[in-house]
């Protein structure tokens, strides 16, 4: 009751006008309307939630699971990048690896640069059970995603059964999960499996990562002339993405991209 008293005591101007007549129906668009009526009911919801320590530097926030400072901080993906693999090139054009030895995935797109203290996050979210994050990443992709061309189908990149007893969750299926619920996606959770428990890959140099992954994915559906995004949590050589995609489309793919939070930069 008190909630709802305050929402409307806030959603009107101080003339006591409402936000919705205070614009003209005839001239304004109802939509948008709609739209800026729904983000300073948002506002003002936010308000009134309590705040929380920031996850990095323990200050309050209002902003969620981190402040806006330290928001400011975080390696945000933003330089020109090879749009293939999403390792950065001076003017954004495809990198000597994808031209000469391109992935099976078409694109990628990625949040963050795997850098600090965005690993930090990355390495909460995986190994400190601190899942809240993994919606607040997945919500940072779907600002990311390219709305006017969405894929048929989401995949996210499977743990083995033996990982996923040891863990409990897979971090990217929780990515995953958010993400398709968010831009209404259908996601495929039970269609692909990890078949060999392989090391984890942050533990091999990146020469052997391919090997390691080979074979290591298998498809169950069949996916003739869909369209699929891979989503995973970090790409770093791409090893695991490639491999998945090659069980993808093994199964009919037409198009293949990859959805990550993080990419390893070639000097972290
Ligand atoms: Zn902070
Ligand atoms: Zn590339």
């Amino acid at each position: 009751m008190f909630v709802a008293a305050t929402l409307c005591t806030r959603l009107r101007k101080p003339n006591g006008v409402s936000w919705i007549t205070a614009h003209h129906p005839r001239k304004g668009n109802a939509l948008s309307i709609l739209r800026k009526h729904f983000l300073n009911m948002r506002t003002n919801i936010v308000r009134l939630l309590p705040a929380q320590p920031c996850v990095l530097c323990g200050n309050m926030s209002r902003e969620g699971l981190w402040c806006k400072a330290c928001d400011a901080a975080l390696p945000y993906f933003n330089a020109p990048h090879c749009p293939v693999c999403a390792l950065p090139t001076p003017t954004g054009e495809v990198c000597g690896h994808c031209l000469t030895h391109p992935p099976l995935f078409s694109r990628t797109t990625a949040v963050f640069g795997y850098a600090f203290p965005l690993d930090k996050l990355i390495q909460g979210m995986k190994y400190g059970e601190q899942l809240a994050l993994a919606h607040a990443f997945a919500k940072k992709l779907v600002q990311r995603i390219d709305k006017s061309n969405l894929p048929d189908y989401l995949i996210a990149m499977p743990l083995h059964r033996a990982k996923l007893c040891e863990r409990g969750f897979n971090q990217s299926l929780l990515l995953a999960t958010t993400v398709a619920r968010e831009l209404q996606l259908n996601l495929l959770p039970n269609t692909c499996r990890r078949v060999r428990d392989t090391p984890p890959q942050s533990a091999l140099p990146w020469k052997e990562r391919k090997k390691n992954v080979r074979n290591a994915f298998g498809c169950d559906m069949d996916l003739t002339g869909k369209r699929v995004a891979l989503v995973d949590d970090v790409l770093t050589t791409g090893a695991s993405l490639n491999a998945l995609a090659e069980a993808v489309q093994k199964c009919g793919a037409r198009e293949i991209s990859a959805w990550v939070v993080a990419r390893t930069l070639p000097h972290s």
